[in-house]
C-alpha cells in the first residue's frame, strides 16, 4: 500500500468529502507497517474494500410543521462494514449533516466497534433537522416520517442505530414507536431506549464514564490518577455529563465547562446540584451555559472563549469535531496538562494532535476513549437478545472491563522501544487487525 497513491485516487473519487478523507488518511498512515508486512491484506484488497462504504442510504423526510407548512429534510444511512457484526452507529440530527461527516463518522465507527470486543460493524446515520426549537409534536412528526423510509433497511440482525449529537431518549423513542408499529415487532433494533422498553442502565452515562476509566488507565501508565487532579470538559451534553460525573467520582474536581456561547469557570468544582443544573439548562433546548454564572456566582462566564484556556491537569473534549485547534492545544501543554482524552469523536484538529502527540501527553484518540457508548449499546444489544435486564453494577463491571481491555489492545500496537504508547497508532491497528481478518476468511464479496 502505498498511502499517497491511495488518498490521491480517493481525492479524485470523493471531491470536497473532507473529513472522509481526512480520516481516512489517519488510519492508513497508521496501519501502512503493518499491511505491507502481511502480504495477504493487499492480495485481498483489504484497504481498496474497506475505505468504501457498503452502501448508502439517502432519502428524504417531508414533515408538517406546527403552522401547517411542508417542510423537507435529506436523510442519510451509511452502512459501512459488516463483518463482525451487524451495522451499528449512531443517528445525528443537526444543520451540518452532510454526507461526508456521516461516512468519515461510519469509517471511524468500524474501528471503534472492533475495539469494543463485541460483534459489531460499523454505520451512522442522521439528517440536517435541527431538533433545536422544534416542538415535541415536530420532533416526532419528523422522527415518524424518518423511520417510515429506514425501517425496511435495518433489523436487529441487520443494522442497530442509535442516538448522536440531537438524536436523545426523546428522539429514539419516537423513532421506536414507528419501527415497532411498521414492522409488528419489539426487538433491539435500537440502542439507548428508555429503561422500561429495553433501553439498558447507564446507556445514557457510558460515553462519559468510558472515557474517564480509559483516561485513569493511560493515567495509570505514568503512576497518576484523577484523584486531586483539575478538569476542563467541553459541552455539557450526553458524554459531558457522564464525564463530569466519573471524574468527580475518581476525585478528579471539574473546574470548566462550555457551550457554543463561551465556558463557565467554577474553582469549587462542578458537581453534585452543579451538574443536574447543567442537565436543566441542556433539557431547556436553548444550547448556552451562561446562566450557570449567574445561578452559581462564585463561577465565572467567559463568552465566545473555549475551556482549553485554563490551567488544568486534564482536558476532556466531548462537544463536536475540530473544537480543539493548534492554538488550543499549545495552550494546554504551556499550562502544564498531562492527559487529553477525547470524548467526542474528532475534536481535536490533526495540527493539534500533532502538539499534543510532539509533546508526549497522553492522548486518547475518540476510536478509543469513547468506544464505552457504543459498547454499552452493545450490551444492551446482547440484553434485548436474552430478554433479560441487567443490573447498573453488571453494566457498569462490564464497561470498566471493555475500556480496559481497549487500552491494553492500544498498549500492544501502540508501544514504542523508548515505552512511549501511541494510542492513534495502536487504535488503529488492532481494530484493523480484527476487521481485514474477518473480511479474508470471509473472501472477497
Ligand atoms: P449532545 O448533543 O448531547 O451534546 C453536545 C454538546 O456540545 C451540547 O451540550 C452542545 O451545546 C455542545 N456544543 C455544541 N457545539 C459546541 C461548541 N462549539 N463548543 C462547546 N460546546 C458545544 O451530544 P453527545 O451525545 O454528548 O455527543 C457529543 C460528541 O460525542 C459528538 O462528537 C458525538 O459524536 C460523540 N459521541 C457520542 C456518543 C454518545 O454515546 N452520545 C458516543 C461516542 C461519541
Amino acid at each position: 500500500m502505498n498511502v499517497d497513491k491511495l488518498m490521491l485516487q480517493l481525492e479524485q473519487k470523493h471531491p470536497g468529502e473532507v473529513e472522509y478523507l481526512q480520516a481516512v488518511r489517519e488510519v492508513l498512515e497508521s496501519i501502512e507497517d503493518i499491511y505491507n508486512q502481511n502480504p495477504q491484506f493487499e492480495a485481498a484488497g483489504i484497504v481498496e474494500r474497506i475505505v468504501e462504504p457498503d452502501r448508502i442510504l439517502t432519502f428524504k423526510v417531508p414533515w408538517v410543521g406546527d403552522d401547517g407548512k411542508v417542510n423537507v429534510n435529506l436523510a442519510y444511512r451509511v452502512q459501512f462494514n459488516n463483518a463482525i457484526g451487524p451495522y451499528k452507529g449512531g443517528l445525528r440530527f443537526h444543520p451540518s449533516v452532510n454526507l461526508s461527516g456521516l461516512k468519515f463518522l461510519g469509517f471511524e465507527q468500524i474501528f471503534k466497534n472492533s475495539l469494543t470486543t463485541l460483534p459489531m460493524g460499523g454505520g451512522k446515520g442522521g439528517s440536517d433537522f435541527d431538533p433545536k426549537g422544534k416542538s415535541d409534536a415536530e420532533v416526532m412528526r419528523f422522527c415518524q416520517g424518518f423511520m417510515m423510509e429506514l425501517w425496511k433497511f435495518i433489523g436487529p440482525e441487520t443494522d442497530v442505530p442509535a442516538g448522536d449529537i440531537g438524536v436523545g431518549g426523546r428522539e429514539i423513542g419516537f423513532l421506536y414507536g414507528m419501527y415497532r408499529k411498521l414492522a409488528r415487532e419489539n426487538t433491539g433494533i435500537l440502542t439507548g431506549k428508555g429503561g422500561n422498553w429495553g433501553g439498558s442502565v447507564i446507556r445514557p452515562e457510558a460515553t462519559g464514564f468510558g472515557n474517564v476509566y480509559f483516561a485513569k488507565e493511560m493515567l495509570a501508565t505514568k503512576s497518576e490518577t484523577f484523584e486531586g487532579k483539575t478538569v476542563a470538559i467541553s459541552g455539557f451534553g450526553n458524554v459531558s455529563w457522564g464525564a463530569a460525573l466519573k471524574a468527580t467520582e475518581l476525585g478528579a474536581k471539574v473546574v470548566a465547562i462550555s457551550g457554543p456561547d463561551g465556558y463557565i469557570y467554577d474553582a469549587d468544582g462542578i458537581a453534585g446540584e452543579k451538574i443536574d443544573y447543567m442537565l436543566e439548562l441542556r433539557a431547556s433546548n436553548n444550547d448556552v451555559v451562561a446562566p450557570y454564572a449567574e445561578k452559581f456566582p462564585n463561577a465565572k462566564f467567559f463568552a465566545g472563549q473555549k475551556p482549553w484556556n485554563q490551567k488544568v491537569d486534564i482536558a476532556l473534549p466531548c462537544a463536536i469535531q475540530n473544537e480543539l485547534n493548534k492554538e488550543d492545544a499549545e495552550l494546554l501543554v504551556k499550562n502544564g496538562c498531562i492527559c487529553i482524552s477525547e470524548g467526542a469523536n474528532m475534536p481535536c484538529t490533526p495540527e493539534a494532535i500533532e502538539v499534543i502527540q510532539d509533546n508526549k501527553l497522553l492522548y486518547g484518540p475518540g476510536k478509543a476513549a469513547n468506544a464505552g457508548g457504543v459498547a454499552t449499546s452493545g450490551l444492551e444489544m446482547s440484553q434485548n437478545s436474552m430478554k433479560l435486564n441487567w443490573s447498573r453494577e453488571e453494566v457498569d463491571t462490564k464497561l470498566h472491563s471493555i475500556m480496559c481491555n481497549i487500552h491494553e489492545a492500544c498498549v500492544a500496537y501502540g508501544k514504542d522501544a523508548t515505552g512511549h504508547v501511541d494510542y492513534v497508532k495502536g487504535a488503529n491497528i488492532a481494530g484493523f487487525l480484527k476487521v481485514a481478518n474477518a473480511m479474508i476468511d470471509q473472501g472477497v464479496i
